[in-house]
């Protein structure tokens, strides 16, 4: 058996996988086993492991207008591309598995890849959406169970082999059903209360689908640091370790085990000894949170009065209690995209409007910037897979396609929907609206128009909306944006840095990806710098500047993000208490001082080593 770990802390600027990087550990009198994998969400959860059991996808058969054929088989090659993807991943984890578990998974993964290429099955799939005038996920139901009929009745072969083919190409046409309909893998309700989730891959919606007080925790063998599986995971205060190799080799339900969600280690089959001190742990850091618990009512100061805002991130509304507590001033970006996943129907301007007037009104006045939709890269929305939206595909890069605002304005109908609920609730408090993934002036010149044409129309129907109207602003999420930021600082009221796709772009490592995840490192300087960038622009316009990426939430960032001339910072609720503590314990002379030093370095190693120093100083 073979259970090579990944490198796992979270933001070790490696730049190579480290030789002295942790190993899985198994204890051969005990049993017990320790993976390493991403350090993901903080908190230490005991459990038995527990399987999700998969949801069966729902199969809706619609008939097609002739010009909607195009249209329909796009869906299907995109089905395809998405299948051969998720593969080839698969295929990518072959090397870690045993030898036996790889001699019978290569030959399956072959067959897949070749239904999937230029073969009877796809062919016939196209044919019967041309033909038939069905929609994609009807055309590959009929399809797969003809040909698997026709495969297991004729032919020379042996009865098993037979049955075996004709399993294959049931389950190739499950995939592509799954995919078409974005149905999410398995079902989270029946998790057993106190359990572990143990996942190959969790994806956002599957995130959002879990029930935080159900579970002690969770670790799945893929996924990156700053996906928004990890976010979401963070967002829910649930310890996490994601990017686990070999964790479902021997992941069987019940399984006693501990996640350990600071460290990044899943230990399974613990002996008393490690029980015991993971329950002591569990017990300390919750003495901790009702010690953080206390600074909710303290202002967000620095020691020389600086004041600076911190606020939360949001993507349920099962968060906003948690908000509450956590004494975040508003909500500085509300991802709306959440709101569209694990539904069959996209929801109406009314429903819109309903949901962002209940955030606006449990902020009891503070400000809530609230995000159109974000659609592209890892998320599903399949209520807009239904209704025929999808984002490009960016051929193999989904990240590089048509995604976030670039989607938008081709949707229109979507996007002025989603403005005028938004502008409605902003009569009942503090709104501003934010623009995800923009590149160019003109993207915001275009949203603009949209924006105000919505505005006019409003009125006219004589709904109460702010005069003027709430201010418009961008994410600097792309080094593009970050390097135009003053000709994009013409064209919007604000600025959001998007840490987690800067990072991304900036380094072209995937934020929601394991294999090269030691090199996703925001404190790399062409990072930083981009930040820096970004920040004086908006600085020199007098315009609002926040930082709203994972790195806001990390308190040993706090010193140099103030240095750099940031005054506002959003995060996950769980992290404002931290990041809090360390504001107040800093002036921001020291911080500027500091952000000087770390900007004049080029190795992202020595920038972790200066803020680890600045960290120790601040504690001592
Ligand atoms: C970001 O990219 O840093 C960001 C805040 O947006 P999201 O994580 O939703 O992509
Ligand atoms: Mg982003």
């Amino acid at each position: 058996m073979k259970t090579e770990a990944k490198p796992a802390p979270r933001r070790q600027p490696a730049q190579t996988e480290p030789a002295s990087a942790p190993r899985s550990r198994r204890d051969r009198e005990s049993g017990e086993l320790v993976l390493h994998g991403l350090a993901v969400s903080q908190g230490v959860g005991i459990g038995k492991l527990a399987t999700a059991s998969e949801g069966a996808p729902t199969i809706e058969r619609r008939e097609l207008f002739e010009d909607q054929v195009p249209w329909e088989t796009e869906r299907f090659d995109q089905a395809v591309a998405l299948s051969r993807k998720q593969l080839a991943k698969l295929r990518a984890r072959l090397s870690i598995l045993p030898e036996d578990a790889n001699r019978e998974l290569e030959p399956l993964l072959d067959a897949y890849a070749q239904m999937l290429g230029n073969s009877r099955l796809t062919r016939n799939i196209r044919k019967r959406i041309a033909e038939q005038r069905v929609n994609a996920e009807a055309a590959v139901a009929d399809e797969a169970d003809a040909l698997a009929e026709a495969m297991f009745a004729a032919g020379t072969d042996d009865r098993a082999t037979r049955q075996r083919r004709a399993d294959e190409v049931r389950e190739i046409g499950r995939r592509l059903t799954r995919n078409l309909t974005a149905t999410p893998w398995r079902n989270y309700a029946s998790l057993p209360h106190g359990a572990i989730l143990a996942a190959e891959l969790l994806t956002p919606s599957d995130a959002a689908l879990l029930e935080p007080a159900r579970l002690a925790g969770v670790a799945a063998e893929e996924g990156g640091l700053e996906g928004h599986t990890s976010i979401m995971l963070r967002a829910l205060g649930v310890p996490a370790v994601l990017g686990v190799p070999g964790l479902m080799e021997h992941a069987s339900p019940g399984t006693m085990a501990i996640v350990d969600g600071g460290a990044g280690t899943v230990t399974l089959r613990p002996t008393a000894a490690t029980l015991a001190a993971a329950r002591k742990a569990v017990a300390a850091y919750a003495r901790e949170r009702q010690r953080l618990a206390k600074l909710r009512r303290l202002p967000a100061i620095t020691r020389d009065e600086e004041p600076v805002e911190l606020q939360a991130n949001l993507e349920l509304p099962i968060e906003l209690p948690m908000i509450a507590q956590s004494g975040a001033v508003g909500i500085g970006l509300l991802r709306t995209e959440f709101l569209f996943m694990n539904r069959d129907d996209v929801p109406d301007e009314d429903a819109q409007a309903e949901a962002y007037l209940q955030v606006v009104d449990a902020m009891q006045g503070d400000p809530v910037t609230i995000r159109v939709l974000d659609w592209g890269g890892e998320k599903q929305i399949e209520s807009l897979v239904a209704r025929g939206i999808v984002p490009g595909a960016g051929g193999d890069n989904p990240a590089l396609g048509v995604r976030g605002l670039r989607l938008l304005l081709k949707e229109t109908e979507l996007f002025e929907t989603q403005l005028a609920a938004i502008l409605r609730a902003a009569a009942r408090g503090p709104v501003r609206v934010l623009l995800p993934m923009v590149t160019t002036p003109e993207e915001v010149r275009a949203a603009r128009d949209m924006y105000d044409r919505v505005a006019r129309r409003l009125r006219r129907r004589g709904v109460e909306i702010p005069d003027p109207l709430p201010p418009l602003g961008i994410m600097i999420e792309t080094p593009g944006a970050a390097l135009a930021a003053d000709s994009l600082a013409l064209e919007s009221d604000f600025f959001a840095i998007g840490t987690n796709d800067l990072a991304m772009y900036t380094l072209a490592v995937d934020r929601s990806e394991t294999g090269a995840s030691h090199l996703y490192d925001p404190l790399h300087p062409a990072v930083l710098r981009l930040m820096q960038f970004a920040t004086e622009a908006a600085l020199r316009m007098r315009m609002s500047v926040s930082v709203c990426g994972e790195i806001a939430g990390d308190p040993r960032l706090t010193p140099l993000l103030l240095g750099l001339g940031i005054r506002s910072l959003s995060m996950s609720s769980a992290s404002v208490p931290r990041v809090k503590q360390a504001v107040r314990s800093v002036a921001i002379d020291d911080c500027a001082r500091f952000a000087r030093s770390v900007m004049e370095q080029s190795d992202p190693a020595r920038i972790a080593a200066l803020v680890a120093e600045f960290r120790s100083r601040m504690d001592a």
